[in-house]
């Protein structure tokens, strides 16, 4: 397959909003000789609480990142709410919240500062902006550390702080990159809760992980990854299928079902050092 421009939708639809909170058509990436994306369609839907799942490097984040207008992808079509990614990025990002990979903070900002300024960023109120940012501080759980610098602050803390700046202009989808990974249990259930109350006003929450238990007890809808394609889509139901659960389902679609992982190393806790 040759590389092409990004093309946009062939559709008379136009502004209107389809249900669909991301249409993608044919979407290819590659890395070299690495396809990380393989000419995936897929079709999420609005108002749900969507899992992409799928083993260490299926392509879920470089999906994500071409969905919400951080990669370039190589050919296929993105569409978001209603919008082409890559033909109308400002009208995309002003109705999207985005909590990418190995996310990078202004370091030398407190936390309160980094939401004041990118609130601020957002084109919201200066008053609204500050409203919003001690709500979700206190919300988060990040009151006290926030007039700390965020180079001090702790995995988890950074977690909630990205998650508080990409909330903060009230998106109608939120992309979250694995956004449980390096969090307690604590801070884990207030996240939850957050994005629980969020979905329930009707906005969709795409995020992905590789955690099945957590995206069987959060998610309503489940997108299932692997070498680069789309293996199940559907409601959780429709996903797990005749499964006993959502991990057993995953594996038998990942083909990694009958496998013994231990079986070759032999030597791993014997007697022999
Ligand atoms: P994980 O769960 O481990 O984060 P993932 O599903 O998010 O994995 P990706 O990070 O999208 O997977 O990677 C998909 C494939 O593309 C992998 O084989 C990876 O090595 C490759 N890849 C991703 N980004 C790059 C890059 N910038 N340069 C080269 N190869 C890349």
């Amino acid at each position: 397959m040759g590389v092409a421009a990004p093309v946009g939708f062939d559709s008379t639809e136009g502004d209107v909003v389809t249900g669909s909170a991301v249409r993608v058509r044919g979407l290819w990436k590659r890395f070299g000789q690495q396809v990380a994306v393989g000419g995936i369609d897929l079709e999420l839907p609005a108002g749900k609480f969507i899992g992409l799942v799928g083993p260490n490097g299926a392509g879920k984040t470089t999906t994500l990142s071409m969905v919400t207008g951080l990669l370039r992808p190589d050919q296929g079509a993105v569409e978001v709410v209603g919008h082409d990614v890559w033909r109308d990025p400002a009208e995309v990002k002003a109705r999207i919240g985005v909590l990418p990979e190995g996310l990078r903070l202004f370091e030398r900002l407190s936390g309160r500062e980094l939401l004041g300024y990118t609130g601020r960023l957002r084109g919201l109120p200066g008053a609204e902006v500050d409203k919003r940012a001690t709500q979700l501080l206190d919300v988060l759980d990040l009151s006290g550390a926030q007039h700390q610098l965020v180079v001090d602050y702790s995995t988890g803390m950074r977690k909630k702080t990205g998650l508080a700046a990409a909330l903060l202009h009230n998106p109608e989808v939120l992309f979250l990159d694995e956004p449980f990974e390096g969090v307690d249990p604590v801070s884990a259930q207030t996240i939850r809760g957050v994005l629980e109350r969020y979905t329930a006003s009707g906005a969709t929450v795409v995020f992905s992980s590789h955690v099945m238990e957590l995206v069987e007890s959060l998610c309503d809808w489940v997108a299932v990854m692997a070498a680069g394609r789309i293996r199940a889509t559907g409601t959780l139901a429709e996903v797990r299928g005749e499964s006993a659960s959502l991990q057993q389902a995953f594996l038998e679609l990942v083909g990694a079902g009958g496998r013994d992982a231990g079986s070759d190393l032999d030597w791993l806790g014997g007697g022999t050092r």
